[in-house]
């Protein structure tokens, strides 16, 4: 039998992501209320400006680009405070908003964009050769880029979006009516259980869902509770563009009139400073951060006294980390868990109960029911397990995605019929229903919390000349803190005529590799040669038996 959440259901509004935003009767703060500021420069927005921002740009969309129902905007930029307006514009505009890693590479880039058939692409001035050549590729002309952020370019080639938003004679245009179960928010991207990037369809009412799931296990975000009694500061550096930083942070932020204090990206001083200098009451977190604030000497140099409390998401959390820190700074660290494709958080630790429970990802959120099913190695179907077995979760609830964008293969494997969403992690459920994740049954490896695919990387390796064939697993490195990617590669006959040492062989691939893709899909964890890669009759790699003997030889990583 499935378990239900132990929460009350929360009753989820039947409208879309703009309405439930701006158009509610009861705002537990005043319009006036800042909730974006940029901690280097100060710049701010508040609820009132991001709403007159976002629908002025939405209002230009339609008068510039004919923005249709369904046109797809990309974004490729570090956090923004100007993000928001231009995501709650698009929909204004009836449009969807598809958020990529500014880290990508040219080739990375334009997989999304064609992939997405994104009509605009959003970026900043220092991303902009990216941008540009990867628009190209995808067939988006130059006029339909624009830049966000404080630098404008030089020769005013490209626009910026204050341009559009500027666009006078637009008081014609009215809001597009989109259906908010049926019609697209975003198209995020993730390799879910198996193969490479595809595009995880979230509906508004996913994400107004999750909005609601959230605030109701996590009752302690406010608006009036901060310190100084001016409410909830929340340090923003997690990615905007990663499905935690787009619902947790700026979703949250606006529904509960939370003030975001806006990094473009971590840098661990500077962390520590904002918090001092903003006297931040919250910060979402992932662990390799949790990991710097229990070492790294310059947390000394900061009071962060005004931290109740931090959430840690996207990669397990160990019990020992959670104890350095408090012991450090004394502030909790509460653990919760997610996926893209769940608009992402389905669990979290409640804060009265973080310390007893540590370890745990937490309850499950309300309006989701829970099933651990067994992961049979020869094909057969997966049985249901008793509840408190270990066994593959499996989830359901209005948080769940609609699909992967173009591929109804990819989400028959992953989506029953009847709502069930196959997560791809293992663990269990005690008695009292705090969730554990154990282990995790599909490929995918998190560097930093970072999604890498393994079928990605094993697609652009074979095109190396010095490999026959390959397979990518990831394995935890005590010395980075993560899981690190690791090649298993089959040497060429060309290779191993050259004459090169192994070592040198290993090391030019894993550099052959470094400027095709992202800084975080690098294979840190080095290239080991092999006779051959372990395969299924049905030619499917063995990951776990790569991973057993990884797991002999991890003192090597
Ligand atoms: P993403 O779609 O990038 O958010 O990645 C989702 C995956 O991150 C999950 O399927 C898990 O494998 C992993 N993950 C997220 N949160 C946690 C957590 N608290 N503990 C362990 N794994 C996690």
């Amino acid at each position: 039998m499935p378990t239900a959440s132990l929460y009350p259901p929360v009753d989820i509004p039947d409208v879309d992501l703009w309405t439930f935003l701006f158009e509610r009767k009861e705002r537990p703060f005043p319009e006036d209320q800042i909730i974006y500021q940029d901690a280097d420069t100060r710049r701010c927005y508040t609820y009132q400006e991001v709403r007159q921002a976002a629908l002025d740009f939405g209002k230009g969309l339609k008068a510039a680009w004919n923005w249709r129902k369904g046109d797809v905007l990309a974004l490729f930029t570090p956090n923004c405070i100007d993000t928001p307006a231009v995501i709650w514009g698009t929909h204004w505009a009836g449009g969807v908003v598809s958020p990529a890693n500014p880290a990508y590479t040219v080739d990375e880039l334009a997989f999304q964009l064609k992939n997405s058939g994104a009509k605009a692409l959003a970026t900043q001035l220092a991303h902009l050769s990216v941008a540009t050549e990867a628009a190209r590729r995808a067939g988006i002309a130059d006029n339909r880029i624009i830049l966000l952020g404080d630098q404008r370019h030089p020769a005013a080639r490209f626009k910026h979006f204050t341009t559009i938003r500027n666009i006078e004679g637009t008081a014609r245009f009215r809001r597009t009516k989109v259906d908010p179960a049926k019609d697209l928010a975003f198209l995020v991207y993730s390799s879910g259980t198996t193969g490479t990037p595809k595009g995880v369809m979230l509906s508004h009412r996913n994400i107004i869902a999750n909005i609601l799931q959230y605030k109701a296990g996590d009752r302690n975000l406010s608006c009036h509770g901060g310190p100084d009694g001016k409410g909830d500061r929340v340090l923003a550096f997690l990615p905007f563009y990663h499905i935690y930083g787009l619902t947790v942070l700026i979703h949250q932020a606006m529904d509960s009139g939370l003030h975001l204090v806006v990094m473009a990206k971590f840098d661990l001083e500077k962390f520590c400073a904002h918090i001092q200098d903003f006297q931040v009451t919250l910060a979402y977190v992932a662990p390799p951060v949790v990991l710097l604030l229990s070492k790294h000497p310059v947390v000394d140099k900061y009071d962060l006294s005004s931290l109740k409390m931090m959430n840690s998401g996207a990669a397990p959390l160990t019990q020992e980390l959670v104890e350095a820190v408090y012991t450090r700074i004394q502030c909790g660290v509460k653990q919760g868990y997610g996926l893209s494709e769940t608009s992402p958080t389905t669990h979290t630790q409640p804060w009265a109960d973080w310390r007893r429970t540590v370890g745990s990802v937490g309850r499950m959120l309300p309006n989701q029911e829970a099933k651990y099913m067994t992961m049979p190695e020869d094909g057969s179907a997966p049985r249901e397990l008793p509840v408190g077995e270990t066994g593959e979760l499996y989830l359901r609830g209005p948080n769940v995605f609609l699909g992967y964008h173009g591929n109804p293969a990819a989400t028959a494997e992953c989506l029953s019929a009847d709502g069930w969403f196959r997560t791809g992690d293992v663990g269990y459920q005690d008695a009292e229903g705090n969730f554990f994740i154990t282990d995790r049954a599909k490929e995918l490896i998190k560097y930093n919390g970072f999604q890498v695919a393994p079928a990605e990387l094993e697609g652009i390796l074979v095109g190396s000349p010095a490999v026959d064939d390959v397979a990518v697993i990831g394995v935890h490195s005590a010395s980075h803190g993560t899981e690190v990617p690791v090649a298993y590669v089959v040497r060429s006959a060309q290779s191993k005529e050259s004459g090169r040492s192994a070592e040198d062989e290993a090391a030019s691939i894993a550099h052959w590799l470094e400027d095709k893709v992202a800084y975080y899909k690098r294979l840190r964890g080095g290239v080991h040669f092999v006779d051959e890669i372990p395969k299924s009759p049905s030619g499917k790699i063995l990951r776990r038996v790569l991973r057993k003997n990884a797991q002999l030889k991890q003192d090597s990583i």
